[in-house]
C-alpha cells in the first residue's frame, strides 16, 4: 500500500445491468401496476429458482432454437458436477414447478411470475444478456377463452402504464399433425429456391424450417412472405379455436392483425400465438410474446394438460415508459433529521422511531466516528435528501426538550422555521405533512414561536 500501487477496478459482467436508485422508482411503479393487474384477473404468483437443470431447457425449448443452440449459460457444479443452466426463460421453470408440487390436482391454476433471465446474446439497446421477464403460464385451460384473456390483461397492462402504439399480431400454428403437413410443402418451397437460403436456413432447412419463416434477412423477405401459410392447413377444430379467441378480442374492442408468419422461438407452441410490437424501441420491437403451449407438460412427463402464457421484456417496457414521459420523481423521504452532540443525537433515534411509527418516512443523519459535521453541512444533506421537513436537535434543543422544525419547500422563506416541544413534534409533522395543518394548530397556538407552515 505505501508503494501506492494503483488497484484495479473489476467492473459488472457485460451485458448485465445495475438498476440504480434513480431508476427504482419506475421499476417499483411498474412493479406495482403488474402486481395489482395480474391479481384482478386472478393470477397467482409463483417463484421459481433462476437455476434448473440443463436438461429441463433442452428438452423443453427443443434443441433447435435460438435460445439453446447459442444463448445458454450452462455450467457444470462444480461440487458435484450437475449440469446447471441459468434460466433464459421461466415457462420451463413454471411448468417443472407445477408439475413437481402437482398443482393442478384441483383444477387449472393462473400463475404469474417476475424476475431475472440469462441469455448469451450480442448485448445492445433492449438486448441485455441478464434481462427481465414478467410473465403469465394459464395451466390446465383448453379453450380459446383463456387465450383471450390472457391478451386482454396485457391490454389493461399497457392502458394502466400509459403505454399507447403497442399492437397485437396474432396467428395460428396449429397442432403438429396440421404443422407436418404444412411442413413437407414448406420444405419443398424453400428447396425450390434454396438459391435464396442464408447459411441459418440451409441448416434449419430439415430440422426446423417453421423457423425460416421467421428470419430477419431482408434478402430473404419476399421469398418467405410467398412461402405456404401455415394457416391453410389448420383442421375444423384449430379454426374453430382460433376464431373462438377472435371473437372475444372482436367484442372487446382489442384491435389485432393476423400475421401468417408469426411463429415464436420455441418449440413448445401450438395453435394460438401472439406478439405485442411497437416501433418505438428500433429493432428490438416485440416487447411481449406467448401463445399455446398444450404439448409441453406431456414433453416433461406429465399427463396431457393444455396450457397457454406469455413473457413481456420489463426492459423494453420501461423504455417505452421513459418515452411517454412517465415522470418518476425521486425518492424522498418526509423528515431529515439534523442534530449536534451526544444528548441530541440519542434524542434523533428517539423522535426517528416515533415519527417512523406513525407512518413517516425519516433520516437520520449519520457521519463518520470524527465529526457529525457541521449544522450547515447537515442542512445541505437535508435539502438533498428530498426532505419537506428538517428537525434539528441542538445542544440549546436538547436541553430545553423542544425541537426546530424547518419546512425546507416553503415559499415564504422568512416564517418557515417553528419551535415545538419535543413531545407534539410527532403530532405537528403528522398533521403538516397528512395536510391537515389547520386542525392541528389548536394544540401548538400557545407557543409564542408557532409559524404557519404553507404548503
Ligand atoms: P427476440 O426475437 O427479440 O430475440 P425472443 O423471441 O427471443 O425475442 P422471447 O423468448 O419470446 O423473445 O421473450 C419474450 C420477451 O422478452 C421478448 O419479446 C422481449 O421483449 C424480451 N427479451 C427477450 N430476450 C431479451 C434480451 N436478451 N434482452 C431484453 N429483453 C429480451
Ligand atoms: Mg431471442
Amino acid at each position: 500500500m505505501s508503494e501506492n500501487k494503483k488497484v484495479e477496478k473489476i467492473v459488472g459482467v457485460k451485458g448485465m445491468n445495475d438498476i440504480l436508485p434513480a431508476d427504482a422508482p419506475l421499476w417499483e411503479l411498474f412493479e406495482n401496476t403488474v402486481q395489482s393487474v395480474l391479481k384482478s384477473y386472478g393470477f397467482q404468483q409463483i417463484r421459481t429458482p433462476i437455476v434448473e437443470p440443463t436438461a429441463l431447457f433442452a428438452r423443453g425449448l427443443g434443441e433447435v432454437t435460438d435460445i439453446v443452440e447459442k444463448e445458454m449459460y450452462s455450467f457444470e457444479d462444480s461440487m458435484n458436477g450437475d449440469k446447471l443452466t441459468l434460466r433464459p426463460e421461466n415457462t420451463a421453470g413454471v411448468v417443472r414447478a407445477a408439475l413437481e408440487h402437482n398443482l393442478t390436482y384441483d383444477g387449472p391454476k393462473r400463475l404469474w411470475y417476475n424476475g431475472p433471465m440469462f441469455r448469451h446474446e450480442r448485448p445492445q439497446r433492449g438486448r441485455y444478456r441478464q434481462f427481465h421477464q414478467v410473465g403469465a403460464e394459464a395451466v390446465g385451460f383448453s379453450g380459446p377463452d383463456i387465450d383471450a384473456e390472457l391478451i386482454m390483461m396485457c391490454q389493461r397492462l399497457w392502458d394502466d402504464l400509459g403505454l399507447q402504439n403497442i399492437r397485437l399480431e396474432l396467428n395460428s400454428i396449429g397442432n403438429a399433425h396440421e404443422r407436418n403437413l404444412h411442413r413437407a410443402d414448406l420444405i419443398a418451397y424453400f428447396e425450390q429456391h434454396k438459391d435464396l437460403l442464408d447459411a441459418e436456413a440451409q441448416r434449419r432447412l430439415h430440422s426446423n424450417p417453421l423457423r425460416i419463416l421467421d428470419t430477419k434477412n431482408p434478402a430473404m423477405q419476399d421469398m418467405v412472405n410467398k412461402a405456404p401459410k401455415l394457416l391453410d392447413y389448420l383442421d375444423e377444430e384449430s379454426k374453430a379455436h382460433f376464431e373462438g379467441v377472435q371473437k372475444i378480442l372482436r367484442h372487446n374492442a382489442i384491435p389485432f392483425s393476423i400475421n401468417p408468419r408469426l411463429v415464436r422461438g420455441m418449440d413448445y407452441y401450438n395453435r394460438t400465438v401472439f406478439e405485442w410490437v411497437t416501433d418505438e424501441l428500433g429493432s428490438q420491437g416485440t416487447v411481449c410474446g406467448g401463445g399455446r403451449y398444450d404439448p409441453l407438460i406431456t414433453i416433461f412427463g406429465g399427463k396431457p394438460t393444455p396450457a397457454c402464457g406469455f413473457a413481456m421484456g420489463v426492459e423494453r417496457l420501461l423504455e417505452l415508459m421513459k418515452a411517454a414521459g412517465e415522470t418518476h420523481a425521486p425518492s424522498q423521504c418526509d423528515v431529515y433529521l439534523v442534530h449536534q452532540g451526544d444528548e441530541a443525537q440519542m434524542q434523533s433515534f428517539v423522535l426517528g422511531e416515533r415519527l417512523r411509527d406513525a407512518g413517516l418516512d425519516v433520516v437520520l443523519h449519520c457521519a463518520s466516528a470524527a465529526s457529525v459535521g457541521s449544522f450547515k453541512s447537515q442542512m445541505k444533506r437535508a435539502d438533498g435528501s428530498g426532505a419537506a421537513y428538517a428537525v434539528i436537535i441542538g445542544e440549546d434543543e436538547a436541553k430545553a426538550n423542544t425541537v426546530t422544525i424547518k419546512a425546507l419547500r416553503s415559499e415564504d422563506m422568512e416564517n418557515n422555521q417553528v419551535s415545538v416541544p419535543f413531545d407534539t413534534a410527532v403530532d405537528y409533522l403528522v398533521d403538516q405533512i397528512a395536510g391537515t395543518g389547520a386542525d392541528g394548530d389548536a394544540d401548538c397556538c400557545d407557543d409564542p414561536n408557532h409559524i404557519h407552515i404553507h404548503h
